[in-house]
């Protein structure tokens, strides 16, 4: 090849802001939907989003500051999605639902410089507002038509912070690798892990996402024609990425704010709802709503992922004529790693092999590089007979976990990121998770550290061994089980209800979710243990199924 000549052609970086061009050209006068708030085009929306960028930096955010967002999802959501990446800052998506201390943890380790709070948190920050360590700036929200008065030391409300310095604020290039999006994963004991998402990363991960959902030979299950809602929250991995991949496809969307069974059930059906994704726990919510029963769901098509999908729950969605689908990944993968693959299979059907197909964990999607291995790092042989550790590599994950050197090196040894997953991959390519490394118990959406629960419980007097495992919930996913061992040598007889009590005095100081109290609690005589004396969980899931 002749020598490349010095040019002055545009070196497109792939930034955030790159992903509103084709919609802003093709679909202008789509609709984006709030709820019950407000409904507005995306030309209306592409303005909101340089006012709230000319808001942000006029009460003092620099690029490479933190905006965190304590917030259901809405269009203002949607809005920080783009403006604040956009202007160069990182987008903190705060889990609601941690408890008060833990969220104290995010927001410190963070550094966030400014925090949106919605006014239903505002209760939840003032506990723990004190202890935030460095100055923060705090934006309210809130879905009334007016608002007297701002909460006690808030500085300005979301409506007026766009209407301080008009919509022509410039949002220039800048380096792709340049760090968008953090948000915590409480996947493990100890203090939450920080994730972060450069700009690169995020539209890759947008192109892969649309690639895995759209191929023409097969089930569309993202198309230009599809309405699009939530139906996991978009602090959970960005709203597991659709939001992106919506806005960048044009799409009309709505935005349920808090999530009510009844309410999701109505927006589907006036909004024409076809698309969404969700956890099983919330499916089986919606399903629960009295409105299901008079309300056609016929052609929606859900994604089911952050748990395997049951097959009777995959039944009940396809009598209610629901098109589902799975899909894998985790807070460290941005998320998206692989979708069941539903080439030929019939969406009415409810023969098991149908259903099976639908509830697989998945395959690849492009640039996916996607493995099970041994602790040598080895592949394990396809087909089931043995399983192990689900390795992968794409351009989305997160490089590691924040201000941890050594977790970080733990996550990505071997030049892989470690799922904790294990599984396998069967004839067809695709993978197959049978159980997670972690012991970590998820229920209702929410991770519960095992040992957290154990540490607690083995401190009542008249207990002297204890484990926390998750057992499954046809509801919650999971709930957690306590099995413990008598004292025989204490004067004092543990009871079910000082367990109960114990756990419960954790929740209330605000230490763990409420989630965290077991309904069901076992004495036994002595806990399994392996063969190196550990508690042996694996057993103990089984045996109390
Ligand atoms: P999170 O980081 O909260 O999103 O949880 C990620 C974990 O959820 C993964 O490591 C898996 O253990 C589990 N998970 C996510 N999707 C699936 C799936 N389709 N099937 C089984 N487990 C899943």
């Amino acid at each position: 090849m002749s020598k490349i000549p010095a040019s002055s052609a545009y070196a497109y970086p792939l930034l955030i802001k790159q992903l509103l061009h084709a919609s802003m050209l093709t679909s202008p006068q789509q609709e984006i939907v709030s709820g019950d708030l407000c409904r507005y085009n995306y030309l209306t929306f592409n303005d909101r989003i340089k006012k709230l960028a000319a808001g942000l930096s006029a009460v003092g955010v620099k690029p490479g500051d933190t905006v965190a967002v304590m917030n259901w999802d809405c269009h203002r959501y949607l809005e920080c999605f783009f403006a604040v990446p956009m202007m160069g800052a990182i987008l903190h998506t705060v889990n609601i639902r941690l408890s008060p201390e833990q969220l104290l943890y995010t927001i410190n380790h963070a550094e966030d410089d400014v925090i949106l709070v919605h006014s239903d948190f505002v209760d939840m920050l003032e506990q723990v507002q004190d202890r935030i360590k460095r100055p923060v700036k705090l934006v309210f929200l809130h879905d009334q038509d007016q608002i007297q008065t701002l909460p006690d030391r808030f500085d300005i409300e979301y409506e007026s912070l766009l209407d301080l310095s008009g919509s022509d604020f410039e949002f220039r290039d800048f380096d792709e690798s340049t760090i968008a999006t953090t948000f915590y994963t409480t996947g493990t004991t100890g203090d939450p892990k920080g994730v972060y998402y450069s700009h690169r990363q995020l539209v890759l991960h947008t192109m892969g996402l649309v690639a895995a959902l759209s191929p023409i030979d097969v089930h569309i299950r993202l198309g230009k024609a599809d309405v699009y809602m939530p139906m996991t929250p978009m602090f959970h991995v960005h709203g597991w990425g659709i939001p992106y991949a919506a806005t960048m496809l044009g799409l009309k969307q709505v935005y349920p704010s808090r999530y009510e069974p009844s309410k999701l059930v109505r927006l589907i059906s006036d909004e024409k709802v076809t698309f969404s994704h969700c956890v099983p726990t919330i499916m089986h919510m919606l399903l629960s709503a009295p409105e299901v029963m008079e309300t056609d769901l016929s052609g929606l098509k859900v994604i089911i992922g952050g748990s395997a999908l049951p097959q009777g729950l995959s039944q009940l969605c396809v009598e209610k004529g629901i098109q589902v689908f799975t899909a894998y990944g985790m807070s460290e993968t941005c998320p998206f790693v692989t979708v069941s693959d539903t080439m030929g299979i019939d969406h009415q059907s409810i023969e098991d092999i149908d259903l099976a197909a639908r509830a697989k964990t998945g395959k690849p999607g492009a640039l996916v590089d996607l493995r099970v291995v041994d602790e040598n790092m080895n592949d394990i042989a396809r087909g089931g007979d043995e399983t192990g550790e689900v390795v992968i590599r794409t351009p989305w994950l997160t490089q590691g976990y924040a201000g941890s050197t050594e977790g970080s090196e733990a996550l990505w040894r071997g030049g892989y990121l470690h799922t904790g997953d294990v599984g396998y991959i069967d004839e067809t390519g695709s993978l197959l998770i049978t159980d997670r490394m972690k012991d970590v118990i998820k229920s209702g959406g929410e991770w519960l550290s095992s040992l957290e629960l154990e540490n607690i419980v083995s401190q009542i007097e008249g207990v002297s061994e204890v484990a926390a495992v998750g057992i499954p919930d046809e509801r919650w996913g999971e709930r957690p089980l306590i099995v413990a061992a008598r004292n025989t040598e204490s004067e004092i007889e543990a009871t079910v209800e000082d367990i109960r009590n114990a756990i419960s005095a954790h929740v209330d100081s605000g230490a763990l979710p409420k989630w965290a109290i077991p309904e069901r609690v076992e004495f036994v005589d002595a806990i399994d243990k392996t063969s190196v004396g550990k508690l042996d969980k694996k057993v103990l899931r089984v045996r109390y199924a």
